[in-house]
């Protein structure tokens, strides 16, 4: 039994897993590398999984060979499906769409540029035979990339921790396998900004790292621009966090206070000091206004992230296991020797 509340809007098609593995593998310009790809790839399925996969490459819009790269493939190789997306939707999209179409009992995340080998599928296979739900990429060291990318995404990360209530791995990617129940926990949420490292961890189960060191890419130039990377950075904070609307909480419960403060000492200089005629009244408006208008607005914050949670259509929960058979027990009479445990897989 799959424990998902409500399956929400994104469903995948083809409920049963008919095969062992999906690979799954969003491109943007990537022709010039997937040759090297599917040729390290194939081998690293073969050996993890004999025959029993499905590779899955979707092409996000590319300007250049990739879409043709892509069906050539498929054309000489049947565990090859191809998916041409109408224009670029981005990263996030990409995976999404081949995570929808994925048949398989588990599910591996790449990158198409191999900068997260192919060959650690096998460790992240044996680290599930062992009982995780998922296996994703730590990454101890990142070789060919910018030192701008490297420490923005190092704060990015220490900052985004600080904001939310669970736990995001730091310098992890997408890169990991999963297993089908995390699979159909993610489709069921149904919410268009995807965050889909984010989205895994909060969904929960067994996750554990694998550490391994990035390569540089293989070919090609990352499809990252400094855009797209603040827009990832504020898909990611905006989905999991409503702590930035409580700065305006807490400065407008401050501001208030000190208003009072504010305008006990404006009134005293009144009655007891010279003051400028207009001044007392003046200063009481503005600290007073200031801060109940901060205040207010911070409220109507608290509002407007609850409608937006609430809108996002996630499950409230998702269930690992239920033990004892309550059904039984409340439909018939209490049985003289009850097992002590009846297991229910969810
Ligand atoms: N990608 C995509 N659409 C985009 C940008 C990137 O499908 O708009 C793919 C890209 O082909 C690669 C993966 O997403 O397989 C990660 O992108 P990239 O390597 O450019 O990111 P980086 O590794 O530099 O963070
Ligand atoms: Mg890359």
């Amino acid at each position: 039994m799959n424990a998902i509340a409500d399956p929400g809007t994104i469903v995948s098609p083809l409920g049963n897993p008919t095969r062992r593995l999906s690979v799954t593998i969003p491109c943007y310009n990537e022709a010039a590398g997937l040759p090297e790809l599917y040729r390290r790839l194939t081998a690293a399925c073969h050996e993890a999984v004999g025959d029993d996969y499905e590779v899955i490459l979707v092409n996000d819009g590319s300007r250049d060979a990739t879409w043709e790269a892509i069906t050539s493939l498929s054309a000489k190789d049947d565990h090859i499906i191809g998916v041409d997306l109408s224009r670029n939707f981005g990263h996030q999209a990409a995976l999404t769409a081949a995570l929808t179409l994925s048949n398989g009992e588990r599910i591996f995340i790449l990158d198409a540029d191999l900068q997260d080998p192919p060959e650690l599928l096998g460790a992240m296979m044996a680290a599930m035979d062992a009982g995780a739900d998922v296996v994703y990429g730590k990454r101890r060291k990142r070789e060919g990339e910018s030192k701008r990318k490297k420490i923005t995404a190092k704060l990015f990360y220490r900052l985004l921790a600080q904001l939310i209530d669970f736990e995001i791995p730091t310098d992890a990617g997408d890169f990991r396998l999963m297993n089908r129940r995390v699979l159909e926990a993610l489709l069921s949420m149904p919410e268009a900004h995807r965050f889909i490292r984010g989205m895994v961890s909060w969904i929960g189960f067994t996750q554990v790292p694998l550490e391994y060191d990035r390569q540089s890419r293989f070919a090609g130039e990352t499809g990252y621009t400094f855009a797209k990377m603040i827009n990832f950075a504020l898909d990611a904070i905006t989905a999991f966090s409503a702590r930035p609307l409580r700065i305006g909480l807490y400065a407008g419960v401050g501001l208030l206070g000190l208003s009072w403060l504010g305008i006990v000492y404006s009134l005293i200089s009144w009655a007891f000091f010279s003051t400028q005629p207009g001044w007392t009244s003046l200063i009481i408006a503005v600290m007073f206004l200031g801060g109940a208008q901060i205040f207010m607005l911070a409220m109507i914050g608290e509002y407007v992230s609850r409608t937006f949670v609430q809108t996002k259509g996630r499950p409230l929960y998702f269930l690992r296991e239920i033990v004892g058979s309550p059904h039984k027990t409340a439909s018939k009479p209490a049985p003289t020797k009850r097992r002590a445990t009846s297991k229910a897989e969810v």
